[in-house]
C-alpha cells in the first residue's frame, strides 16, 4: 500500500500537538464516526483504557522531545473514543501525570474532546483544577444532531449534550470550554445549524466535512457537484453578516492570510501531530483511518520509541513538507496557499495512495470563491460574543478572553504588515515570511505577537505618507522579522539584513552591533541552534543556548529569571520609544538581574493576591520596558495602545509596588485591545469628567480606562487586607480609596450620556464587578 510519493523530510520535525487516545470505548454509536464506523478497525485490538504507566512514558517521550527542540509549548489533546468513559478518578491520575511530567520542561496546553454526555460538575472541577479546555462535539439543532449522534439504542443524544454545553458557559467553568465539534451533513439545514451552534455560546465552533476518499465519495445529493461549498457557504454568508460573532476556524484558516494554526483541514502549515494508543502505540492523525484499515500505523510504540523516531516516519514526515509534499494539480492550484490540498485523509485513492488533490476539491475552490466574492467587514461586537466583553468588565477576564485579545491583535499586526507591503519596494523578506507562516506557525505567532511589532509597522506606514519618501525608505523591512521566525524555528535559510545605527535587530531574539561601519547588509544563514552572520568577509557565530561562545558584539533579549514564560526585559527593540517617555538604554548586567529578580517577587503577590488576573497576564503579558526616569522621582509606568502586552515601568526596588504597578497597566493593555475593537465610549465624545485620580476633568474614554485599572488595583489591596493584616496598615486605606475612585468614576460614566450600548454594559458589568468586590 502506498503512502504517496516520497518526499524528503526534515531529519527530525518538532512535534508540538498530540492526541492521547486515554479510552478506546464510547458511548455513543454515531454512524458517521471515522474511530469505529470506517475501514479502520485496529480499535478492537486495543486494551480499553491507557494505563498509567503508559500515560507516564508517553508523557516523558514529549518532554523529553518539548525539551531537545525548545518548543514554547505543547498542545495535548485527550481523546478516545470517549475520554470521560474514564471516570472522575482515573482522569485526574492522567491529568496529574502529563502536568507533572511536561510543565516543568515546556507550557502544556491540556484539551479534551468530548461526546459531552457524561460532562457534569465533578469532571469540570477536575479541569478547572487542572486548567484543561474542553471541546464538545453537536452537529447543531435536534434534527441535524440526531441524524447521526445516538445511542446504540437508537436514543437521542441532544438532552445531555446541551445539557454539558449549558454547565460549560456557566461563569464557573466558562474558562474550560473550548467549542464546539460540528461535522457538516448537507441534509441538515445550515441556518438551523449555524443558530443552534451560535446559541451555545462557544468561543470556537469547528466545521468538519465528513471524512471520505476517493475510493468512497462523500455523498453529492441531487447531482449538485459542489453541495459542501454552498452548504458552508451559506453559514458562511451568515456569519460575515453577522459581524463574525465567533470564531469559525475554516473559513478563518481559508480567508487570505488567513491563520491555520489549530487547523489540518485546510493550509500548507505542517502537520506536526502524533497519536498515542491506548497501548503506547504511535500513530499518526485518526482522520486516516478512513483510508484503510492499519492506516495510521506506524509500528512504533512510546516504549520502544522516542519522538523524533515517530516524526521520521514517512507517513508523518511528507506531512512536514507543505507545499512540495502535496500533488502535482495541487501544486499548480492557484489557491493553494489557503487550501493546502485539504485534509490528508481526502486525498486517498486506492493505487495512488495521497498523491492527488482532496475529494472536496471542488467544493474547496468553491468555497474559496464564494469567500472571496463576499469579503468579510470589520468584527462586530453582538450578543455572541459579549461573552468575551463580560468575561473582561467583570476585572480580570479568562484565558478564552486573554487568548480572543491576543488574537485579535495578532489580526491587526498581520494586516499592518500587508499594508507597509503594499508600500515598500518588494524584498525577499516577504517571500520568506509567507513561506514560514505556513511552515513555522508557532515561531510566526511569537515573533509576530512581539509587543513592538505594531509600532514598527505604524511607523512605517507613517513614513511612507509623508513627504518627500513616497514609499516605505526602509530597505525590506521584513527582512529582519522573517530572519528571526526561521532562527526560531531553524528552518535553512539566508537573508540580507539591513544594518541601522551599526546594529542588526532579531524581533524577540537580541540584536549584534557591528565592530566596524560602513556596511549597509549583512547576511545571516540560519544554523542549527542559531544562525552566522556575514558581515564585510567576516563570520560571526551566534548559538543562542550557549552564551560562552557568543561573539562580541551580540546582546541577547533578556529572557532568564522572569517568572512567564516568554516574558521578556524589552531594552533593545527600536520600536520601544513609543511612551512618549525617554527608555533607557541596553541595561547592564546588574540592573538587569535585579530587575528579574524584582518582577519575580512582584509576580508571587500578584499570583497570591490575584491569582485571576494572574492567569491572564501569563497568557497576554509579554515585555517589561525600563524606563529612563530618575530613581528619586516619582514612580512612573506607562503602556501603549500600539504595543499589547508590554508595561513600561521606571526604576522600581520594591516588589509590592511593581506588583500594583503591573496589574495597573495590564489592565490598560487590555482595555486598549477590547477598544480597538469595539466601541465603548462615542466616538468624538465631547464629554469630560472629574475623577478622583487627577485634578482636572477627563475624556470619557481616559475615565473608562482609569476605572478599569483602579477596580483591579482595588482588588490588589482588598486581598492584601486578608493577606496581610496588621503587617500593612495602610492596605485598608489603599483599598477604600481605589474603590471609591473606581465607583465614582463608573457613576459618572454611566451618567455622561458618552457610552455607546456595548459601553454601558461594560461599565454596569464593572460596577457589578465593584459590588461583589465591597461584597467580599
Ligand atoms: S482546491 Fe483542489 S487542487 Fe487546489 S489545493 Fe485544494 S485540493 Fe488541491
Amino acid at each position: 500500500m502506498t503512502a504517496g510519493r516520497t518526499v524528503p523530510a526534515r531529519p527530525s520535525a518538532a512535534i508540538g500537538q498530540y492526541v492521547l487516545k486515554v479510552h478506546s470505548r464510547c458511548d455513543l454509536s454515531c454512524d458517521h464516526c471515522y474511530v469505529y464506523e470506517h475501514a479502520d478497525q485496529t480499535w478492537r485490538g486495543r486494551p480499553r483504557e491507557m494505563t498509567a504507566e503508559t500515560l507516564d512514558v508517553a508523557a516523558a517521550r514529549i518532554a523529553e522531545h518539548a525539551r531537545a527542540q525548545g518548543l514554547p509549548v505543547v498542545h495535548v489533546v485527550l481523546h478516545g473514543g470517549e475520554p470521560l468513559l474514564l471516570g472522575p478518578v482515573r482522569m485526574r491520575r492522567i491529568l496529574s501525570g502529563l502536568r507533572t511530567a511536561i510543565d516543568p520542561s515546556v507550557p502544556l496546553d491540556v484539551r479534551l474532546q468530548t461526546n459531552g454526555v457524561r460532562l457534569d460538575a465533578a469532571f469540570c472541577d477536575l479541569f478547572v483544577e487542572y486548567d484543561v479546555k474542553v471541546g464538545v462535539s453537536l452537529d447543531g439543532d435536534r434534527v441535524a444532531n440526531d441524524r447521526h449522534r445516538r445511542f446504540a439504542n437508537g436514543a437521542s443524544s441532544h438532552d445531555p449534550v446541551r445539557r454539558a454545553l449549558a454547565l460549560l458557559r456557566s461563569p464557573k467553568y466558562r474558562a474550560c470550554y473550548a467549542g464546539i465539534l460540528c461535522t457538516v451533513d448537507v441534509a441538515n439545514d445550515p441556518e438551523a445549524v449555524y443558530a443552534a451552534l451560535l446559541a451555545e455560546e462557544p468561543p470556537r465552533i469547528d466545521l468538519l466535512l465528513p471524512h471520505h476518499t476517493w475510493d468512497h465519495p462523500p455523498p453529492r445529493p441531487g447531482g449538485v457537484p459542489t453541495p459542501y461549498a454552498e452548504w458552508l457557504g451559506r453559514i458562511y454568508r451568515r456569519w460575515v453578516d453577522d459581524g463574525r460573532p465567533v470564531s469559525i476556524r475554516l473559513f478563518e484558516a481559508l480567508l487570505p492570510g488567513g491563520t491555520t494554526a489549530g487547523t489540518e483541514a485546510v493550509g500548507l502549515g505542517p502537520a506536526d501531530l502524533l497519536v498515542v494508543e491506548t497501548d503506547g502505540a504511535w500513530e499518526q492523525a485518526d482522520s486516516l483511518k478512513v483510508a484503510y484499515d492499519g492506516a495510521a500505523g506506524t509500528n512504533l510504540n512510546v516504549f520502544d520509541h522516542t519522538v523524533d523516531e515517530a516524526a521520521r516516519h514517512p507517513g508523518v514526515a511528507v506531512r512536514q513538507t507543505g507545499l512540495a509534499g502535496l500533488s502535482a494539480i495541487c501544486r499548480s492550484c492557484p489557491v493553494v496557499a489557503r487550501c493546502g490540498g485539504g485534509l490528508y485523509a481526502h486525498r486517498y485513492r486506492t493505487g495512488a495512495g495521497f498523491d492527488n488533490p482532496s475529494v472536496y476539491c471542488a467544493d474547496l475552490r468553491k468555497l474559496i470563491s464564494i469567500m472571496d466574492e463576499h469579503p468579510p467587514g470589520p468584527v462586530l461586537a453582538s450578543p455572541d460574543t459579549q461573552w468575551m466583553l463580560d468575561d473582561l468588565a467583570r476585572g480580570h477576564g479568562g484565558p478564552e478572553s486573554i487568548e480572543f485579545l491576543v488574537n485579535s491583535q495578532l489580526a491587526i499586526g498581520r494586516a499592518l504588515l500587508a499594508a507597509v507591503r503594499e508600500v515598500s519596494t518588494p524584498g525577499p523578506g516577504w517571500d520568506l515570511l509567507v513561506r514560514l507562516d505556513a511552515a513555522a506557525p508557532e515561531a510566526v505567532r511569537t515573533v509576530l505577537t512581539h509587543p513592538f511589532l505594531r509600532p514598527r509597522m505604524t511607523r512605517l506606514l507613517q513614513r511612507s505618507a509623508g513627504p518627500p519618501a513616497p514609499r516605505s525608505p526602509e530597505p525590506d523591512p521584513f527582512a529582519a522579522i522573517a530572519a528571526a521566525i526561521a532562527v526560531r524555528a531553524g528552518i535553512a535559510a539566508d537573508v540580507q539584513l539591513p544594518v541601522v545605527g551599526g546594529e542588526v535587530f532579531l524581533p524577540t531574539l537580541g540584536a549584534f552591533r557591528l565592530p566596524f561601519t560602513g556596511i549597509e547588509a549583512v547576511v545571516l544563514t540560519v544554523r542549527s541552534g542559531g544562525f552566522r552572520l556575514l558581515a564585510d568577509s567576516e563570520a560571526y557565530d551566534v548559538s543562542l543556548d550557549e552564551p560562552g561562545s557568543w561573539p562580541a558584539g551580540w546582546r541577547p533579549t533578556r529572557r532568564s529569571g522572569l517568572p512567564i514564560h516568554g516574558l521578556i526585559i524589552e531594552d533593545l527593540d527600536p520600536a520601544r520609544d513609543c511612551y512618549g517617555q525617554p527608555v533607557r538604554e541596553r541595561l547592564a548586567e546588574q540592573p538587569a538581574a535585579a530587575l528579574a529578580r524584582t518582577v519575580t517577587e512582584a509576580w508571587r503577590l500578584v499570583e497570591r493576591d490575584v491569582p485571576h488576573h494572574a492567569q491572564g497576564m501569563s497568557r497576554g503579558m509579554r515585555a517589561i520596558v525600563p524606563l529612563d526616569t530618575s530613581p528619586t522621582a516619582a514612580l512612573r509606568s506607562a503602556t501603549a495602545r500600539d504595543a499589547f502586552g508590554a508595561v513600561a515601568a521606571g526604576p522600581v526596588a520594591v516588589p509590592e509596588a511593581l506588583a500594583v504597578l503591573l496589574v495597573h497597566e495590564w489592565q490598560h493593555s487590555k482595555l486598549g485591545a477590547v477598544l480597538d475593537l469595539y466601541d465603548l465610549v462615542e466616538p468624538g465624545s465631547p464629554v469630560r469628567l472629574p475623577v478622583g485620580w487627577r485634578p482636572d476633568p477627563r475624556p470619557a474614554e481616559a475615565v473608562l480606562q482609569g476605572a478599569y485599572a483602579h477596580l483591579a488595583v482595588a482588588e490588589v489591596w482588598h486581598a492584601r487586607v486578608v493577606a496581610e493584616g496588621p503587617a500593612d496598615p495602610m492596605a485598608a486605606t489603599h483599598a477604600d480609596r481605589f474603590r471609591d475612585w473606581t465607583g465614582r468614576a463608573l457613576d459618572a460614566l454611566a451618567a455622561s450620556g458618552s457610552l455607546t450600548e456595548a459601553g454601558e454594559r461594560f461599565v454596569a458589568t464593572m460596577g457589578r464587578g465593584l459590588a461583589e468586590l465591597v461584597r467580599g
